[in-house]
């Protein structure tokens, strides 16, 4: 019986060919099977690489039904290499349920790094890099999309979106809406590629930018915004938010379950906002108990 196969999972380039690696092109090139989101799109860029391997295509709408068959491939021991059309498969593209399928079966999975449009942004946006966190598409728009900003206003860790090129710049608007005008952010577009461009300033300006620069909002982007920095460095103002919310939400929510609540989203520890919490109760029965 052969030897179980092994499934790579092989970053491929987001714009410039020369960003993929010898050993994905080797992996590639001596893969059984190729699994890739777009046969035709993928077919036409190995081809250019001059290999010709067998193209299965898993896409959003069949990872499902394609597991079984893939995961029969690798018990019969054939190597089976994971792509998407650009960047880190996984990365805001399929092949999530896939490898944890593979990974479950007892089945190796080798992962073959290279380009990736989040980190490669945010290389070159000039925000801090300590401490990110990946959003990738949010909801198209429309109420969930205001409650998904919302929620992250107060993030105090660089935020990485991605976004198509034809919401852009309502995304820019929605964004300096949630966050203020005047936070910083880079949108970081057609990255490795010809009219690679990276315009860094606040969002309001990006939002008024985008809205009259047709160049913009031509061809993909990422957006790199910084963090809530009043949380950072300024303690007043984590003061004045954790009031804020804690006033909004004490009247509504048992006082432990609103101190969770604040402690997340300001990222506050819990022992000080509760303590703020039980002052803040005592000012208010204080003051009803002055107006009776
Ligand atoms: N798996 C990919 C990766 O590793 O980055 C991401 C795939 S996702 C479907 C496509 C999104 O990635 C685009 O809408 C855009 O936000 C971002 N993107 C991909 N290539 C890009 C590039 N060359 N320049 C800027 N953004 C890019």
């Amino acid at each position: 019986m052969s030897a179980p196969g092994t499934l790579f999972v092989v970053a491929t380039p987001i714009g410039n060919r020369g960003d993929l690696s010898a050993r994905a092109r080797e992996e590639l090139a001596r893969a059984d099977l190729i699994a890739a989101e777009d046969t035709r799109h993928s077919g036409a860029f190995l081809a250019q690489l001059g290999i010709s391997r067998p193209l299965l295509s898993l896409h959003e709408h069949n990872e499902a039904e394609r597991i079984p068959e893939i995961i029969a491939r690798l018990s019969g021991g054939a190597n089976v290499a994971l792509i998407s059309d650009a960047g880190t498969p996984l990365v805001s593209d399929p092949g999530y349920r896939l490898v944890a399928a593979v990974a479950q079966a007892g089945f190796g999975v080798v992962p073959v790094p290279g380009a990736c449009a989040a980190i490669t942004a945010l290389s070159a946006a000039g925000l801090p890099t300590d401490r990110f966190v990946f959003e990738g598409f949010l909801p198209a728009r429309g109420p969930k999309r205001r409650a998904r900003l919302a929620s992250l206003a107060a993030e105090s860790r660089t935020l990485v979106f991605y976004e198509a090129p034809h919401r852009l710049a309502e995304m820019l608007e929605d964004l300096a809406g949630a966050f203020g005008a005047v936070r910083r952010a880079v949108v970081a577009r057609e990255l490795t590629k010809l009219h690679e461009t990276l315009y860094r300033d606040t969002l309001g300006e990006l939002a008024r930018l985008a809205a009259g620069d047709e160049n913009m909002t031509r061809g993909e982007a990422v957006l790199v915004v910084a963090g809530a920095e009043a949380l950072e460095g300024d303690a007043d103002a984590a003061a004045v938010l954790v009031d804020r919310l804690l006033r909004a939400l004490l009247p509504a929510l048992p006082l432990s379950r609103a101190v969770d609540i604040v402690a997340e989203v300001a990222s506050q520890r819990r022992n000080a906002v509760y303590d703020r919490a039980l002052a803040l109760k005592a000012s208010v029965a204080d003051d009803a108990g002055k107006g009776a």
